[in-house]
């Protein structure tokens, strides 16, 4: 069967690969929608930073580079492994491709995300989306609800990063109204927690005043459309001052830290109310510093955001489900297979701040591969 697989820097090849058999416990999937994500882009313009180098196996899946790409994907359930008596062929499905140990401390107090030897379906081994076929773990298997499309399927992997941050932010759930939020970074992550903020909010009449600090014209309105009630360029206005004037001299419960930049996480703790939180989900290129007397004397918090835990999949399919978020218009792009280096991670480095989501239709890609070889 076909795969892109990735070999290390700028390297990522179409080709023929052995079809995985399913086996007792696991499910063979067949691919439909594939997300490209920020952590694709970072591993095809840097090399392996999370992708196994050869040498040095991922410790559960024992694999190295070449390994096949794709982890935000939704499919079809193509056939069933032995023991498996709760999903059938046909259904419409999508993957949480984590995979950690199961046995270690974090596992064991339900921090799977927090495992030492986590890794992902599609970067660390066990296939990937961007192939034919996959055989993922039961356990990895989310059924779509009938009225959740396979295109949002493949949506709800980085939907469940901001549902993630936004359940374990140090605040009432479901959401007050009276709860002030601001969101660093309107790229594809600082979209989830707009929208995982309005999934989780207690009444969609009065929701939560959303704040999102953006310095590009094409984000700032991809955030006024998922709900953010007042965007900022950081660029042109003073983020503390502006804060401050749109919280009566208050500051903000939580911020979102979904960008990852120094001058922003200054800003952010400012930002904040006594007892606040700056809730980081950000991945940071190099080491960031952190000023202790601002957090001490106005008793706030700095705390991590990792992933999704097990259970943010369903809650973000059941948000979907019932109308809550309508995740649609974070697909910018759609395209088939063939086309991913050019169409998919070029436009992404190219255009970025216009691109949120480009997804990889399989089912074009197959078709066309069909007619050649005919
Ligand atoms: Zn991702
Ligand atoms: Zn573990």
């Amino acid at each position: 069967m076909r795969a892109l697989r990735f070999h290390g820097k700028k390297d990522i090849r179409l080709e023929q690969v052995e079809e995985p058999q399913v086996r007792p416990g696991w499910v063979k999937v067949k691919p439909a929608f594939v997300g490209i994500c920020g952590t694709d882009l970072h591993e095809y313009l840097d090399g392996n930073n999370l992708i196994p180098k050869p040498g040095h196996p991922h410790s559960i899946t024992k694999e190295t580079s070449p390994v096949t790409l794709g982890h935000e994907f939704s499919g079809v359930v193509e056939e069933v492994g032995q023991g498996i008596i709760d999903l059938e062929v046909g259904q419409r499905v999508c993957v949480q491709p984590t995979i950690y140990c199961g046995k270690c401390h974090a596992c064991q107090s339900d921090l799977h995300n927090s495992c030492p030897q986590y890794g992902f379906i599609g970067l660390s081994g066990w296939g990937g989306g961007l192939a034919e076929y996959i055989v993922v773990p039961r356990q990895a298997v989310w059924e779509l609800p009938s009225n959740v499309s396979l295109e949002y399927g493949a949506l709800v992997e980085p939907l469940a990063v901001g549902f993630h941050a936004v359940d374990i932010a140090p605040i009432a759930h479901p959401i007050k109204s009276s709860t002030s939020m601001l969101v660093l970074g309107g790229g594809p992550i600082g979209l989830s927690v707009i929208q995982a903020i309005h999934g989780q909010a207690a009444s969609s009449e009065s929701p939560p005043v959303i704040i999102v600090s953006e310095p590009t014209a094409a984000r700032q309105q991809f955030a006024r459309e998922f709900g953010a009630h007042h965007v900022i360029n950081p660029l042109t206005t003073d983020l503390v001052t502006k804060i401050m004037e749109l919280t009566d001299d208050r500051g903000v419960d939580v911020v979102f830290d979904a960008a990852g930049v120094q001058v922003g996480l200054d800003g952010a703790v400012r930002s904040l109310c006594a007892g606040g939180t700056v809730v980081n989900i950000a991945v940071w290129p190099k080491r960031a510093t952190l000023d202790m007397n601002e957090i001490t004397f106005r008793q706030r918090s700095y705390m991590g955001s990792a992933t999704y835990s097990n259970r943010d999949f369903g809650r973000v399919l059941e948000a979907i489900e019932s109308g809550k978020i309508k995740p649609g218009a974070m697909i910018t792009s759609m395209i088939a297979l063939e086309e991913i280096e050019d169409k998919g991670f070029r436009a992404l480095i190219e255009e970025k701040d216009t691109q949120v989501k480009i997804l990889v239709d399989m089912g074009r890609s197959l078709r066309k591969d069909s007619a050649v070889a005919v």
